[in-house]
């Protein structure tokens, strides 16, 4: 594809040189993933599907990063599966690491606390990945240029041609967040995530919008409903994470501590902050993308979606049982007086 070139692992900082060829409609979007070495076939396996589903008409670019330099053995292994360019990245050390607002004592008893209490419960470098790709991932260098990320995982399956670009149809229809699947959060990961968004709210009052989804995620009694997108596939428009509310959202939340206290993930910290900050209007479910991570799968049922997908992974009907799905469904948006009231309960 014409004006497009790959960088090199090292060559971070291409700055104003142009990713995406956006003349024929593409838009400036990768697909992204945070990956490690030893998931190589994974990751192949993933791009693989994406491509075949997808990206072979489109040729996005491929953004992959790693806390610690790819493997010549990864590069040309990845390079081998796909015709769409690839860029690796190394994640600056500021993005990995503990936050300046934690002690690592804490922290230590903290992982010894919760170790049998939930799933990576006692795990470090669990915690680094979701403060990363809750506050620094839209911060690399190598998306400085984008304007969408669709964000893939090694070993994840995608059941259907995509006949159409998600990343066109969010700028057409003027969507910020897309999603595929809304499970219900472990209440133990996230036992005062609400508690700390909600002070966070009454105190910069200023970024809360005119109209939010937030009835979504705290319900009638001002509890956090557990709701939220899963965000191993998310499609977002990055000025929302760019965004001076959502940053200050994220560095509330980690002056807090919870990303290593408790095990706050990614996907309820950017679901609480979609819901309170976006409109209803905004957020789309991509119910024609049917998805499978492990823990949860999706197959469209509508016939006509249907007939475009292969769905053999079991309980793929999770979406139309999902009490997170159903809620999204009914709630509306509700206004600026309601959304601060509900904090201040
Ligand atoms: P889960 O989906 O919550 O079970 O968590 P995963 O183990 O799938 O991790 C989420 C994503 O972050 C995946 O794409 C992993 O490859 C990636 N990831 C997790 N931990 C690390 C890590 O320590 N280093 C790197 N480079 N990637 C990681
Ligand atoms: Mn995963």
């Amino acid at each position: 594809i014409p004006g497009w070139s790959q960088v090199g692992q090292t060559d971070l900082s291409t700055s104003n040189s142009t990713i995406v060829n956006v003349a024929d409609g593409h838009q400036r979007a990768a697909l992204v993933a945070l990956v490690r070495n030893s998931e190589l076939e994974g990751m192949r396996s993933t791009i693989r599907q994406i491509d075949d589903r997808f990206n072979r008409n489109y040729g996005y670019p491929y953004i992959l990063l790693n806390d610690v330099d790819f493997t010549e053995d990864f590069i040309k292994h990845i390079r081998a599966v796909t015709k769409a360019p690839v860029y690796f990245g190394k994640l600056p050390k500021e993005h990995w690491g503990l936050s300046p607002y934690v002690t690592e004592e804490k922290v230590r008893e903290a992982l010894d606390r919760n170790k049998d209490r939930y799933l990576y419960g006692g795990s470090y470098s669990y915690r680094l990945m979701c403060r990363f790709q809750s506050g620094f991932i839209h911060k690399h260098p190598l998306l400085q240029n984008l304007d969408y990320y669709w964000r893939i995982e090694p070993d994840v399956s995608y059941f259907c041609d995509i006949p159409y670009d998600p990343f066109k149809y969010m700028r057409d229809n003027k969507l910020v967040y897309g999603f595929t699947i809304t499970p219900m959060e472990a209440a133990l990961t996230v036992e005062t995530l609400w508690e700390t968004t909600r002070h966070w709210m009454l105190e910069n009052p200023q970024f809360i919008p005119e109209q939010s989804f937030m009835h979504w995620v705290v319900n009638e009694k001002a509890k956090y409903t557990l709701c939220h997108f899963w965000s191993n596939f998310e499609i977002v428009d990055l000025s929302f994470y760019r965004s001076e509310a959502y940053q200050s959202f994220f560095n509330h939340l980690d002056k807090a501590g919870g990303f290593f206290y408790e095990r706050w993930g990614d996907a309820p910290v950017h679901s609480m902050a979609a819901a309170i900050l976006l409109k209803k209007e905004q957020i789309h479910w991509f119910e024609d993308i049917g998805y499978h991570h492990p823990g949860y799968s999706h197959c469209p049922k509508d016939p006509e979606m249907r007939n475009r997908c292969v769905c053999t992974k079991g309980n793929s009907d999770f979406m139309y049982r999902s009490m997170c799905n159903r809620r999204f469904k009914e709630v509306s948006n509700i206004n600026k007086d309601q959304a601060l009231e509900l904090a201040h309960m």
